[in-house]
Order: structure tokens, then sequence, then C-alpha cells
């Protein structure tokens, strides 16, 4: 299989084919992420794609496969026709495939017609994973994101209508340090999710890696890191306000967080409240700081 740069995939994907179908992102501008600072976005060749395929086809842990995910940064930018031969590529030669997942900003989904998403989902595209980030439109502007908190909003309904599964990954801290900030964004993220149906949330929290746009403005002192106490809180204020029609996972599985926390809501959220209080009054902010080394992890 080629794979010509660094892989990111979701933890869930942990046992997928992972097969290379562009390299690097096409946004590329996120303050925080050097995941591809210095990958130029290039899209991988069908014939290489399909000799691809046809190697984990003949893979013993491979050729059972029912998920397949394509790499890398946001595959679904490409053009519905090409992603339709991928698709066509794949059912041919792993027929077993049910379900092909793969990263997706915002922009990608708004590109594509209703007809379009339609097409796609009857092919297999399904499970996209959506770089929301945050529901605080100053956050998304601070950060570059490329769209705003209405669009998000817009095209995940869009989502909704065709029946995709997507998950939403959002990120805290990433205003810096304050409460006030935590609750603000954690309020806005959480009431942004409400009004559609991820099927699972998954939390992370900002990490300054050397080389991106945060990282400078930390060291010029333009930027203060949130406290592990602050993002504690806007993970709190996140679940308060989660009131999806539909239940949603939430899982914080990701070494960026200092707590675990797994449940549906808004079925469970009594009890994730609950679990988060807990730590909230039982450890002091201080002791909080020291759970994690930040200068250690990457996102
Ligand atoms: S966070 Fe996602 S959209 Fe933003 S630069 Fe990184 S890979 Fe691209």
């Amino acid at each position: 299989m080629k794979y010509d740069a660094q892989i990111y995939r979701p933890p869930k994907e942990y046992k997928s084919i992972l097969l290379q179908v562009t390299s690097g992102c096409t946004h590329n501008k996120c303050k925080f992420c050097g995941m591809y600072r210095y990958t130029t976005f290039k899209m991988e060749s069908l014939e290489q794609i399909e000799k691809d395929i046809i190697e984990a086809s003949q893979h013993p842990f491979y050729k059972n496969s029912k998920r397949i995910f394509l790499l890398n940064g946001n595959p679904f930018v490409l053009k519905t026709e090409r992603l339709l031969k991928i698709a066509e590529l794949i059912h041919k030669h792993l027929p077993k495939i049910e379900v092909i997942t793969t990263y997706s900003s915002i922009k990608d989904i708004e590109m594509k017609t209703d007809e379009e998403l339609e097409l796609l989902k009857k092919a297999g595209y399904n499970d996209l994973y959506l770089g929301i980030e945050s529901g605080n439109q100053k956050a998304l502007e601070f950060i570059n994101k490329g769209n705003t908190v209405e669009e998000a909003i817009r095209e995940m309904k869009r989502l909704d209508k065709f029946d995709y599964n997507y998950y939403a990954m959002i990120l805290t801290g990433l205003m810096g340090k304050g409460i006030d900030k935590a609750i603000e964004n954690g309020q806005l993220t959480g009431k942004m999710l409400s009004k559609v149906n991820c099927r699972g949330i998954f939390p992370m929290s900002v990490t300054l890696v050397p080389g991106t746009e945060l990282w400078d403005l930390y060291v010029n002192g333009e930027y203060e890191e949130a406290t592990e106490y602050d993002r504690l809180i806007e993970l709190r204020e996140i679940i308060e306000n989660l009131k999806p029609e539909k239940t949603a996972l939430i899982s914080s599985a990701h070494n960026s967080n200092t707590m675990y926390i797994k449940g549906i809501v808004p079925r469970e959220t009594e009890r994730l409240l609950r679990e988060i209080d807990e730590i909230l009054t039982e450890n002091s902010p201080e002791e909080m700081q020291e759970w994690i080394d930040r200068r250690r992890i990457m996102l």
C-alpha cells in the first residue's frame, strides 16, 4: 500500500483498510493544526488506488474488512465523479466492504449538490468525520477555520437529509485561558450540535504544536493556554447544553483529554455530568494541571 505522508485516522477506524486517495489538506490554514503543514495537496492516481485496493483484497488481515477509510486530509473534497469511481473500484475488488468512511470539511460538503450527496451515500460513502471544532463564531474566526457556524449547521442538516452517519470532532480550550471563555465556548458548541443529528461527538483538547500559528502566538505572549480546569469546565458545558433530537455518542477517548467520558446524550447526560462534577470537586485546578504534559502530545 502506498502512503506518502504521515497517516491520521480516527481511533474508531483501527480495523479499517487505510487507502490513500489524496495527500494533504486543501485548506491547511487552521491556526492550531500542524498535520499537513508541509504537505502539498495532491490526488493519488486511479491506477495506484486500484493497485492498493487489489493488494488489500489479497491481504489476510484486510480481505474480509467491512470498512475502508480514505486517507489523507479531506478526501471528500474530490469531485463526485472521482469519488464514485473510487467506490466502484472498492466494491469490485473488496465486495465485503459496507462502509466507505473519510474526513470531510464543511466546504467539501457545501460543494456537492443534493443529488451528488444522495449518489455518494448510495455508493457506500457514510461515516464522515467532520472537523467542527466549535460552535462559537469568534473561535472559528480566530483559528481561521474557513467556515462559519451557520454554514456548519446547514451542511450537517444536508447530511441529515440523506441519512448520513457523521461525527463532529470538537476542540476544547481553543480561545485560551479563562473560565468565561470556556463556558461561552462550551455552551455555544453544545447548542450548535443540538440543532443537528451527529451520530457521534468526539471532543479533543487543543494542544500547541511547534510550527503552527497558534504556537507562534503563544511564544510571543499573545496567547495563553487554557488550563486543564478550563477545558473540563468547557466539556461540562458542552454536555449540559447538548440536547439533540436523536441520541448521539459522546466519547473523549483521545490522548489530548485529561478525562475519559463516554455515554449517550441526552439519555445519559445526568451521569456524564455527575462524573465530571466528581472530578471537579475532588481535585484542585493545580492538581489537574499536573495530569497531562501537553508538550509531549500532538493532536
Ligand atoms: S484542522 Fe483539518 S481543515 Fe484545518 S488545516 Fe488541519 S487538516 Fe486542514
